[in-house]
């Protein structure tokens, strides 16, 4: 691990803390630039959708017109561990940035694992109709 991507994992910790206090939003992602802008955030929960924080941040990254993003980190709330993205997310951080760097694992041990290689950590969605 980089100090950059400490320092990343300090930057979801911290939007974790500061805006996941409810049930409606429970994980922030960060994720960084090779320039070093960081772009944030948070799920949205719902019975019916859901929008992972990682798809919001895709948004809000388009929004903001940041390009290429280098690593990205997802935490859980409550100072609950690195959160792996999920297929379908994992799927669409591929697609859109293919060389993107993931931080997973024990927040005491994380790893930096290219996005490519996350799908053998990351458990198949229940119901996806074409899982891997
Ligand atoms: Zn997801």
């Amino acid at each position: 691990m980089r100090d950059t991507d400490r320092a990343l994992v300090q930057a979801a910790s911290a939007v974790a803390k500061l805006r996941c206090r409810s049930a409606s939003h429970t994980l922030a992602s960060a994720a960084r630039t090779a320039q070093g802008r960081v772009v944030t955030g948070v799920d949205v929960v719902h019975p019916a959708v859901d929008a992972c924080a990682e798809v919001v941040l895709l948004g809000a990254a388009a929004t903001q017109g940041v390009g290429e993003l280098e690593t990205l980190v997802t935490v859980g709330d409550r100072g609950r561990s690195l959160v792996p993205p999920c297929d379908r997310c994992r799927r669409l951080l591929a697609d859109h940035f293919p060389a993107l760097r993931v931080i997973v694992g024990p927040l005491e041990d994380p790893q930096v694992v290219p996005v490519t290689d996350l799908t053998a950590l990351v458990p198949p969605v229940a119901g996806d109709p074409d899982p891997e």
